[in-house]
């Protein structure tokens, strides 16, 4: 089972696929290990265009659906998860102008990526995780320039992106609605970054501090209009999370592959494991929760694609796809008996990969939050 997609990308998944399986799945092995960007990995895929699938056609981009999007992320994401969340992260980052930039802005965060760039998106601070509110960030104005001050950190993207969407408080008075969200490109002067994290998991992606030191921009570069920084990270994640839910179900997805691959070949009791039916009901309810997650982000992202509010199936989407993606990632450890515990073999990685999805954009706590205002409410 699959994602339905359209013609063109059914093409285009299986240009994808190739390039995964040839440039990509192999090699993130080593800098898992080593914990290094892979730069050339990441220039190979912008030279095909695979890392600006979600810029819209009016600016430039493939003019693909979300839900043909997703096909294309689940594939890299079923390499190395990663590679897939660098993308989407991007993608991330690029949300807050889509949502409420102007034509200007707009046009210059899809060109920055359309010229090989990722974007970030940068509203966590070290007293402000899941109380995202709490932020300190400043940005004052002062003629006509915004100057701003603080210390972002866990940003994906941090230190190889082209710009950033940053949330800063213009009205301390106000609480959330004194946020405000800024457009920063990278090189301005007053913007750093700091360590880079040594990730448990999706150590191809890069984590860092993005630091604010008395960095001045154009009053232009306010994204919407000041007070509305909250709103518009909310509407950003309430998004952005289903494409978290896609990268999940695809590393559920390689937990499936992997185990049928081995599962044919290791031989136990004179067959091959997955003769026992107590193994292949185990790939039976992999299945069975891989598959309900893909359909929830397609549900999701169709949703998006129609307009219509999709703040609790984005939610939904995103904490149960990365709930499976833990337990199926396990299962296929199971699988490999202790070779599955082995750093020889391709499962433990899962396991590593998949945690970090219970945690970003709103931990699965914070999911379960809106998932209940959403339902109680009603
Ligand atoms: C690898 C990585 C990449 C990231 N990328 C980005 C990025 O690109 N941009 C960005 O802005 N941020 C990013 N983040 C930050 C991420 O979104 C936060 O780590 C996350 O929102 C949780 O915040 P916290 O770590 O401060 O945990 P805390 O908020 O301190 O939470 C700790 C625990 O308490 C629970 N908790 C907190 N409040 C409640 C509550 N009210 N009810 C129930 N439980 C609660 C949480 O669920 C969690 O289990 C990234 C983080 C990591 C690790």
């Amino acid at each position: 089972m699959a994602y339905l997609i359209s013609d063109e990308a059914k093409d285009l998944l299986q240009d994808v696929k190739k390039f995964c399986e040839n440039e990509v799945k192999e090699q993130c092995k080593e800098y898992d290990v080593t914990g290094e960007w892979p730069k050339e990995i990441y220039d190979k895929a912008i030279e095909q265009g695979y890392h600006a699938l979600e810029v819209p056609e009016e600016f430039g981009g493939p003019g693909l659906s979300r839900v043909d999007v997703a096909a294309l992320i689940e594939e890299m994401a079923i390499a190395d998860a990663g590679f897939a969340t660098t993308i989407s992260a991007s993608g991330l980052g690029m949300k807050p102008v889509l949502i409420a930039g102007s034509e200007e802005q707009k046009k210059r965060a899809c060109d920055l990526i359309l010229e090989g760039g990722f974007g970030a998106f940068c509203l966590t601070e070290p007293g402000a995780g899941s109380d995202a509110g709490a932020g300190k960030t400043v940005a004052v104005k002062d003629g006509d320039e915004y100057v701003l001050n603080g210390r972002k950190c866990f940003i994906t993207n941090g230190a190889v992106a082209s710009f950033y969407c940053v949330t800063a408080m213009t009205d301390k008075t106000k609480g959330v609605k004194g946020m405000s969200m800024f457009f920063i490109e990278a090189g301005t002067p007053g913007l750093s970054t700091g360590n880079e994290e040594n990730k448990m998991g999706i150590r191809t992606s890069n984590t860092c501090d993005v630091v604010l030191e008395d960095c001045r921009i154009p009053a232009k570069n306010l994204i919407g209009a000041e007070g509305k920084g909250f709103s518009i990270a909310m509407k950003t994640l309430d998004q952005a999370r289903t494409w978290m839910g896609c990268v999940a179900t695809g590393i559920a997805q390689r937990g499936i592959n992997e185990a049928i691959a081995y599962g044919k070949e290791r031989v136990q009791f004179g067959k091959p494991i997955i003769k026992n039916q107590a193994m292949q009901f185990k790939i039976a309810d992999m299945q069975i929760k891989v598959e309900t997650a893909r359909q929830m982000v397609a549900h999701a992202l169709t949703k998006m694609d129609m307009g219509l509010p999709h703040s609790m199936e984005s939610a939904i989407a995103k904490c149960y796809a990365s709930d499976i993606a833990m337990q199926v990632a396990s299962e296929a450890i199971q699988f490999f008996g202790g070779y599955g515990y082995s750093r020889e073999y391709p499962v433990e990685k899962l396991l590593r990969d998949a945690k970090i999805f219970q945690i970003f954009e709103g931990t699965n706590e914070v999911q379960r939050i809106v998932i209940a205002n959403n339902t109680i409410g009603r």
